[in-house]
């Protein structure tokens, strides 16, 4: 999926502004060390010219530059010893003024070596999830209001439905990182939707990497990744994503526009995720012999073989609920 612009803007200023904070916050802590301790001052200030004094020194003849940067970094480890000593005696911890990171991996940037640092990808996607109807749909549903009273119309319904209740609840608590897969199949409004979201905001709770899209939309990335080959399309791969992700929940399966393109796709999907060992979630308003149908055996016999189906049951909840 590809970040909404608005979201991306929102997640980057947040990002600038908490890593500005730790930054400044740090610099106060450093202020107040120095009148503390001006003795910590004079080494800071001493330290703080090494990089320009490393430059001199390089600048010069190569043999004695060598000599004279070894020596600058000598005094600089003799300073740093000092400093710390001086920071034990006043009882503070030798990282006292380093600046206080969520994440210390990518220090609030949001990116590593170019790359999105997982702490932004998480908060992209649960900004995704608010902004998007999903995301409205993931504040509302929860494993804590899916209701199994609509589910009353037969016990053999109920029943059905607390098996499916207890099968997403353990598969959201396990996995990832246990591998593990589920196909949700059933008419519209039986409930898949909401136990998607359950399960995807558990998951995202558990500090996982999780995708949530349409069948539609994960095509049409794909479909973007086929046009733009040639182009340096693996600095701007949408579809690999859904490779990788943690946990993926795919929906609506069967409700997009079938041909080769989307079936060699998908089985790409399945079967890659299956040989990697990462859990996936469908759901589809297919049946068996539908899904067979429309995607031919290899990929059915990739979803029937590592799926567990779970058969959602009952009246439209929908209309119980006007
Ligand atoms: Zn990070």
């Amino acid at each position: 999926m590809a970040y909404k612009v608005e979201n991306y803007r929102l997640v980057r200023e947040r990002f600038e502004e908490k890593r500005r904070r730790a930054v400044s916050e740090a610099e106060l802590r450093r202020e107040e060390l120095h009148r503390l301790c001006p003795e910590i001052g004079v080494i800071d200030a001493a330290l703080a010219k090494t990089g320009m004094r490393i430059f001199t020194a390089a600048c010069g003849d190569e043999d004695g530059s060598k000599e004279r940067i070894a020596r600058i970094r000598a005094e600089n480890e003799q300073l740093l010893a000092e400093r710390q000593a001086l920071l034990a005696a006043l009882g503070y911890p030798t990282d006292y003024t380093d600046a206080r990171y969520e994440c210390p991996r990518c220090k609030d940037s949001g990116f590593v070596d170019c790359r999105m640092c997982e702490c932004m990808h998480k908060e992209l996607v649960l900004e995704g999830f608010r902004s998007s109807g999903i995301g409205r749909l993931i504040d509302r549903q929860s494993f804590d209001n899916f209701s199994l009273d609509y589910y009353r119309t037969s016990d053999e319904d109920y029943a059905r439905m607390k098996v499916n209740l207890e099968a997403a609840i353990e598969f959201s608590e396990t996995a990832p990182p246990a591998y593990a897969n589920l196909l949700l199949c059933g008419s519209t409004g039986l409930g898949k939707t909401h136990l998607s979201s359950a399960i995807a905001r558990r998951v995202i709770e558990r500090g996982y990497d999780v995708r949530y899209e349409s069948v539609q939309n994960v095509l049409s990335d794909f479909e973007h990744d086929r046009f733009r080959s040639g182009y340096g399309a693996e600095h701007d791969a949408r579809g690999q994503v859904y490779l990788d992700t943690e946990l993926l929940i795919l929906d609506d399966l069967g409700t997009e526009m079938t041909n080769s393109f989307t079936v060699s796709v998908l089985y790409q999907i399945f079967n890659t995720r299956i040989n990697r060992g990462l859990p996936t979630v469908i759901s589809t308003n297919l049946t068996q012999s539908e899904l067979r149908e429309r995607y031919g055996d290899r990929v059915a016999s990739r979803i029937f073989g590592e799926y567990r189906p779970l058969l959602f049951c009952g009246r439209d909840v929908r209309f119980q609920k006007i």
